[in-house]
């Protein structure tokens, strides 16, 4: 974390200890969307997009309203942005507005850290290039300890495109300083093998029979199509060799349950079977999005106590 980021600040796990993420983790524990806490009443939350989002925007801003505070929305089309403002005017520009905590998802990793750096309210990574997804991993750490009783002794296995995903890199982070057993799978271009000295624990397969036996998680990814320029992907072959079929399912343990942070694309890296079966939880990861946000922000405000 830059030296002079405003305290509650959340720019990434990397640097997080595992003693406040549990601390995290128990505070949202206790806080429900459906009964208001004016926690942060009267405070503005600045909701800075300058990527798309469905889940990540949507679950900050109902956790802000939820804890009593007011929401402004900025996106990158149709603000000063667009005209060629630099990330930092627009960062001095809404701290003059009056914000008080700045949730900000930026194409270029780094861009959060930049931010918090210079302004002094509390900053939030709501998702950084190819960097890290902070909420998105406390949000999938929450959706797994209400599956499973604990970290100890679990195996997740990790599938699909894990190099152009900042989720993985967020999740890898934050299980393996709980000693999880990492299991990471796909081809050689989504997949490097120097992915394994990511964090302590994680290995690297490209077969995934091998990445599911004894598995208790698996986390899907999408293939991110948008970023494939340049690389040699043949969708057929990735489909044939890794797509979540209810077949392959039976190869992890019997309770293993099935996380995707979104946006899902049927077909590609799983099937409808998979999303919409028994041991999907991906609808119930973006309901945990909300009590894992409310949590953060409270925090971002010394609230959470
Ligand atoms: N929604 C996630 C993200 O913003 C994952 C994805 O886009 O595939 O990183």
């Amino acid at each position: 974390m830059p030296m002079n980021a405003a305290r509650g600040s959340l720019l990434g796990i990397e640097h997080l200890e595992a003693a406040e993420i549990l601390k995290i983790l128990k505070f949202a524990r206790r806080m429900n969307p459906d009964r208001p806490r004016p926690l942060l009443k009267g405070k503005r939350v600045l909701l800075l997009f300058y990527e798309a989002s469905t889940r990540t925007r949507s679950s900050f801003e109902i956790a802000a309203k939820t804890l009593g505070a007011h929401t402004v929305l900025v996106q990158a089309a149709g603000s000063s942005i667009e005209k060629g403002e630099s990330l930092l005017d627009t960062g001095y520009t809404v701290r003059a507005v009056g914000a008080d905590v700045i949730v900000i998802r930026h194409p270029n990793a780094g861009a959060p850290h930049v931010m918090a750096q210079h302004l002094d309210v509390p900053v939030i990574n709501a998702g950084d290039g190819l960097h890290e997804h902070p909420s998105q991993a406390l949000l999938d750490a929450y959706t797994i300890l209400r599956n499973k009783k604990s970290f100890k002794g679990l195996q997740i296995a990790i599938v699909g495109d894990i190099f152009h995903s900042r989720v993985a890199r967020s999740a890898c982070h934050l299980l393996s300083k709980f000693g999880v057993k990492i299991i990471l799978c796909g081809p050689e271009e989504l997949v490097p093998e120097v992915a394994a000295t990511l964090a302590p624990g994680i290995r690297v397969t490209r077969h995934i029979e091998d990445a599911l036996r004894g598995t208790d998680v698996v986390m899907l990814l999408r293939v991110q199509k948008e970023r494939l320029s340049g690389l040699k992907i043949d969708l057929p072959e990735y489909i044939a060799r890794y797509q979540m079929t209810p077949a392959r399912l039976k190869m992890a343990k019997k309770d293993a349950v099935v996380m995707h942070p979104g946006p899902i694309i049927r077909g590609l890296e799983l099937t409808s079977e998979i999303a919409d079966g028994a041991q999907s939880r991906i609808l119930e990861e973006v309901r945990n999005g909300v009590p894992t946000r409310m949590a953060i922000l409270a925090r971002a405000m010394g609230r959470m106590r």
